[in-house]
């Protein structure tokens, strides 16, 4: 997709900056579009844009802000094929699966936020005080490749339902589906200059964004590098920083449970979106002496997923988004292997008779100790490290040894365990015997280095409100 406009103050306008960003199809490596990456002066315009809504923004109503949501529930589903097809183009999920899980991963938020706002207190009285709940002021939002339209919607759902005025910056991989986005918006009654789209480059545009004096928020989706240097930047005008970043999650699967189901349970959760997701559960944890029969179970599954063209009906694993990733998958591959862990499928190179395009073979790390970089580092690919446990005082020791926090997997024969176990784990989320979340918006975000925010639901308004005590 071509972009040449940002969207700023409800227009369509022509950027200041020149900077051209090709956008890279990984599936073919060839060129699909572009887009100029934002100058100061393009920053300044959409803060200034933002500031000056914040005041309409803070005024809608509970009535206004149901209308807009459900406004832009009705304008998505409209456009749901133009989303799927240029999150498939710019970072090369399956096209049935960007119909599907990328899609429906953004929509839910609006859903759930419509869900939960009439319940939502934004004002409490306790005798003489009164706890008023008021939107915190212009935010910025800078947002990754990975799941693009989920973590742009769960910002701007939470966004508009609290009141407030925003400027947006996905990523510079892929920027189609916030472009889209903010075509839908821009039909529905939400008055202009609350939302506000740049694109550009993260080390300029994003930087710009976390200094800036006028934006009382940054929220950001993304690595763990990122948040460290916003963060920093953001300390300059004490700005509030919402950080969801990376992971390491560990899946641990005890001995009472069919080892067969859980494995591929744990496979299929690993490496779907080809392993690019920050909850995937990359460290699976088994009984020492269910090793071997987990490693063949887990090879049969990475083999039984067909990896290739992301328009394919039965592709599972499509290629790694960018170069950059790519590159870094087949390093952390071969450290793997140099550090001594155990290969037991795939490696590095690419799948037999793909030349082109940015893919990975689906790769299973067998006998891994936490110490070894592939189970302390991101790789942000279809690679699994199985870890072998004595006892499950052993097993949650290992799970918390790691400098994230975000997701866990526990795969036990009694729920209960699982709850208790789940209070051991220094982790964000502990999804118990299951893949999904269900339906209620459950907070996300992480512990430790994976960040201090939380999203989805009322956690995620909660995100943009100052909290003010009235005393009379
Ligand atoms: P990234 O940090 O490189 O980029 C994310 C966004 O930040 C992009 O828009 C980029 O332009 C911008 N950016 C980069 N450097 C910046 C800087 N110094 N200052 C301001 N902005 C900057 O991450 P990515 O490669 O796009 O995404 C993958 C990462 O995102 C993984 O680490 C993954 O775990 C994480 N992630 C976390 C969550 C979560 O909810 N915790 C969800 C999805 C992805």
């Amino acid at each position: 997709m071509d972009i040449k406009e940002f969207y700023i103050d409800g227009e369509w306008v022509s950027p200041d900056g020149t900077d051209v960003i090709d956008l890279i199809n990984p599936a073919n490596e060839e060129i699909t579009g572009s887009i100029i990456s934002a100058s100061k002066k393009d920053v300044d315009d959409a803060v200034k844009s933002a500031k000056k809504s914040f005041e309409v923004a803070s005024a809608l109503t509970l009535e206004q802000k149901k209308k807009v949501l459900q406004e832009i529930i009705d304008g998505m589903d409209t456009r749901r094929q133009d989303f799927a097809k240029v999150i498939s183009e710019e970072m090369g999920a399956p096209l049935k699966m960007a119909a599907g899980a990328q899609y429906g991963s953004g929509i839910i938020h609006f859903k759930n936020t419509l869900s939960v706002i009439d319940d939502f207190k934004f004002c409490e009285v306790h005798d003489n005080i009164t706890i008023n709940k008021l939107p915190i002021g212009p935010v910025g939002m800078i947002t990754p490749w990975n799941w693009p339209l989920n973590q742009m919607c769960t910002k701007i759902a939470s966004a508009i339902a609290a009141g407030t005025s925003f400027v947006l910056k996905p990523s510079e991989i892929t920027p189609g589906a916030a472009h889209i986005l903010a075509q839908v918006i821009d039909e529905t009654s939400l008055p202009k200059g609350i939302l506000n789209l740049i694109h550009g480059y993260g080390q300029t545009v994003g930087r710009e964004m976390s200094s800036h004096p006028d934006l009382e928020m940054i929220s950001f989706t993304g690595s763990t590098r990122a948040g460290i240097d916003i963060q920093k930047k953001a300390s300059e005008n004490i700005k509030r920083v919402s950080l969801e970043l990376g992971g390491k999650s560990p899946n641990i699967i005890m001995d009472d449970v069919d080892l067969e189901a859980a494995v591929n349970m744990g496979m299929k959760q690993c490496f779907f979106n080809t392993g690019q997701s920050c909850s995937s559960p990359t460290r699976m944890l088994v009984p020492e002496n269910l090793l071997e029969e987990a490693t063949k179970y887990a090879v049969q599954a990475s083999e039984a997923m067909v990896t290739g063209d992301p328009s394919e009906e039965e592709t599972f694993l499509g290629p790694i988004s960018n170069k950059t990733q790519y590159e870094k998958v087949q390093d952390l591959i071969q450290e793997g292997i140099d550090e001594g862990a155990k290969l037991a499928c795939g490696g590095v190179g690419k799948p037999n008779g793909i030349k082109n395009g940015f893919y990975v073979k689906p790769t299973v790390f067998t006998n891994v100790k936490n110490s070894m970089k592939i189970a302390q580092d991101e790789i942000f690919g279809p690679v699994i490290c199985l870890i072998p446990y004595k006892n499950i005082e052993e097993a949650i020791n290992i799970a918390n040894d790691t400098s994230y926090g975000l997701s866990s997997m526990v795969s036990c024969g009694d729920p209960k365990k699982g709850q208790q176990i789940a209070k051991q784990i220094r982790a964000g989320q502990v999804i118990v015997n299951r893949i999904s979340r269900g339906d209620y918006p459950a907070p996300f975000g992480g512990f430790k280095m994976s960040g201090n925010g939380r999203e989805h639901g009322t956690f995620g308004i909660d995100e943009y409100l100052e909290v003010q005590a009235v005393i009379t």
